[in-house]
């Protein structure tokens, strides 16, 4: 399953070798999570992570190679949360390595999904998240009294890859968080809704989809997308 592999290059490329802080995971570090969404009102925030406008993107994409995602890690582009006094782009990228191939197409959607997902299930205490499927982005408003009480990205990267390792089938799980005002917005945007028209092309395969690639409005991205053409015509030899 090779669907997202150029997008996991492509994001390493655009962002370099040189994070400014790395963290391996310690699951004792991760950020207390509460059962729902948390709600922190304006005159609590100390600010907001893609808030008033500023850039926001986000994604997250699985892979069988366990090489491009070889361990569990959290890194840093940009400031820290105690670093930070305004509000500022944010970027929050999954890149995770999954076991296993998935026999049936089903059972390998099912499980994107599922790990897709995994953001809508995640409240980290004092971190209100509002996510938009739609525009594949994402903004955070940040508690004061949380932040004095030591709430940091490598806290809040270890309850994303606590909440990802529930599922089994997900090995190694690299959290990615930018803030940094000169990284390119605009690019990982654009990587986003590549992640999100793959996931789609996907659901219109299981959908029962004709299989005459010259007259399909989804060539381009089949052209570009290594593995998408195997796992039509492999299902269609079974149907
Ligand atoms: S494999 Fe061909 S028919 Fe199937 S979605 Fe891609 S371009 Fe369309």
């Amino acid at each position: 399953m090779k669907l997202y592999d150029q997008i996991i290059r492509d994001t390493e490329k655009l962002l370099g070798c040189a994070a400014q802080k790395q963290w391996d995971y310690s699951p004792e570090k991760a950020w207390t999570q509460t059962k729902s969404s948390e709600l922190v009102l304006t005159r609590d925030a100390a600010y907001e992570l893609g808030g008033d406008g500023k850039p926001s993107a986000n994604y997250s994409c699985i892979t069988e190679d366990q090489a491009l995602v070889p361990k569990d890690e959290i890194l840093l582009y940009g400031r820290d949360l105690s670093e930070i006094n305004e509000d500022v782009p944010y970027a929050r990228i999954a890149l995770m390595t999954v076991s296993d191939m998935y026999d049936e197409d089903e059972e390998l959607y099912k499980a994107i999904r599922d790990i897709e997902f995994v953001k809508y299930r995640v409240f980290p205490k004092g971190y209100m998240l509002r996510t938009s499927p739609e525009s594949s982005k994402e903004q955070v408003r940040v508690d004061k009294s949380e932040l004095h009480r030591g709430m940091s990205f490598e806290a809040i990267g270890a309850a994303y890859i606590q909440k990802y390792k529930e599922n089994p089938r997900v090995k190694n799980v690299r959290m990615i968080f930018i803030t940094d005002d000169a990284a390119d917005y605009a690019a990982l945007l654009a990587h986003a809704r590549e992640v999100d028209a793959i996931t789609k092309t996907l659901t219109h395969i299981l959908e029962g989809f004709s299989t005459d690639c010259s007259s399909c409005k989804l060539k381009s991205l089949c052209d570009e997308v290594e593995g998408m053409r195997e796992i039509h015509f492999k299902r269609n030899k079974k149907s």
